[in-house]
């Protein structure tokens, strides 16, 4: 993975998601683990993270990084430290990949930056990596509360939630925080309740009609706390039961088949006319 890359990650808050154009991405199972390299700015290379997997999904069509997306379960996937970190440039060319070109990272470029592993390899990375220390800044800020705190306009709020989540957050984001997304997010909401008559765009719930209350919410896609933009191309209007379902199953959209990922099932996405 991109130094660059693997820093904005970090910086935006570490999205516990690796993105790839190549398929072979999403041969991945459920519960693999997922082992990311970068190169440090002396030119080492280290080890990134381990991303357990707990979803596979695919991105919207314009999305730069690729089609393929994978997703790492927040609690069992780790973040390294890479400053500091030791080489791993000899256990990686005693892998069974034969990574055998004279700079390491050509052994990697273009598609051939997945690789399959053996599970002799991965048990070689495992060992590799006992010791490692982990990355600080790899946590996810809890998004229901700034989520809450931002469309309430509760400024001081999310200056208490950015705070608490020191280091997590770049000096950039918090700006973004603190400045746009509060004056942004109603008026976008407010647009999609038009567009879909207050409907749940997952159930068709309609609380216009049952109760004459606009009683559903907006949710960003790309979670704002994982660094998702306060745009109509990242929001949708769900009813409160799927907004909360949503969060707490850390369910991805699917932009191949438009479900959200629950883990054992999914949930398609019955009105998306504003996304496609
Ligand atoms: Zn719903
Ligand atoms: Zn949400």
């Amino acid at each position: 993975m991109r130094r660059d890359n693997y820093q904005r990650d970090l910086d935006l808050g570490a999205g516990y998601h690796l993105n790839q154009d190549n398929p072979m991405m999403h041969e991945v199972e459920k519960g693999d683990s997922l082992w990311a390299l970068t190169r440090t700015a002396e030119g080492r290379y280290v080890l990134a993270a381990e991303l357990i997997v707990q979803a596979k999904t695919k991105n919207r069509p314009d999305f730069r990084y690729g089609e393929y997306r994978v997703w790492g379960d927040v609690d069992r996937s780790r973040y390294f430290r890479v400053e500091g970190a030791p080489s791993v440039e000899q256990i990686i060319r005693s892998l069974s990949i034969r990574a055998e070109a004279r700079v390491l990272g050509r052994s990697f470029q273009g598609h051939a930056a997945v690789r399959e592993i053996t599970e002799e390899d991965h048990q070689i990375l495992r060992e590799a990596a006992r010791n490692l220390p982990l990355e600080p800044r790899a946590r996810i800020l809890p998004e229901e509360k700034l989520e809450a705190a931002i469309i309430m306009g509760d400024r001081s709020a999310v200056e208490r939630l950015v705070r608490d989540e020191e280091p997590g957050v770049a000096e950039e984001r918090k700006q973004y925080f603190y400045e746009k997304a509060p004056q942004r997010n109603q008026n976008l909401v407010n647009r999609l309740q038009n567009l879909y008559s207050g409907h749940c765009q997952i159930c068709r719930w309609d609380p216009v009609d049952e109760y004459g209350e606009s009683l559903c919410e907006g949710h960003h896609i790309q979670w704002l706390s994982r660094g998702g933009d306060d745009a109509l191309n990242n929001l949708m209007l769900v009813c409160p039961n799927h907004h909360r379902a949503i969060h707490r199953c850390d369910a991805p959209l699917d932009w191949g088949d438009m479900a959200y990922d629950f883990g054992d099932h999914r949930e398609a996405v019955a009105m998306d006319r504003h996304l496609t």
